[in-house]
């Protein structure tokens, strides 16, 4: 941060040097589950190499993801999706209510379960999220696919 003459603040953008050997592949969405990627994902992680690729992420998947499976992606996304899975649990056990029976209920508990059938289809949809298909869709995710084959991230 520094201040131009006028007093105002001037913002750099952060760049991280240590991803100067890495290739970046922007997208919007997080590579592991589909929801608003707000962090970057390195892969290989840091800790294992200086080289190698920043994908979209989101925070959760990426404090998931941490330093497990540093060498093999698949292994690593299967990794974030079991988690995923085991965190989210209860909504996944939610029953699919019909509309009569929640006719049936008073105002706050039809509310309470439609909140939480809707945590529920947020959930599936993050597990289903193939990072292979949206990587294959955006930018140098087409590189980062043909070099990590055998792709199936998908947990149902
Ligand atoms: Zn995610």
């Amino acid at each position: 941060m520094a201040k131009r003459l006028n007093g105002s603040v001037m913002f750099r953008k952060r760049t991280n040097v240590n991803d100067r050997f890495r290739v970046r592949v922007p997208g919007l969405f997080c590579v592991y589950c589909g929801v608003y990627a707000d962090t970057d994902e390195h892969f290989p992680p840091v800790s294992h190499s200086v080289r190698g690729f920043v994908l979209p992420c989101c925070h959760e998947c990426n404090v998931i993801a941490g330093s497990a499976h540093g060498t093999d992606f698949k292994k690593r996304a299967l990794h974030v999706k079991r988690k995923l899975r085991s965190r989210y649990a209860k909504f996944l056990r939610v029953p699919i209510w019909s509309a009569d029976e929640l006719n049936e209920m008073g105002h706050d508990m039809k509310r309470d379960i439609r909140i939480c059938q809707d945590k529920k289809r947020i959930v599936q949809s993050r597990l289903v999220w193939s990072a292979e298909g949206y990587l294959a869709s955006i930018g140098q995710g087409k590189d980062f696919v043909l070099t990590n084959a055998e792709w199936d991230t998908t947990t149902e």
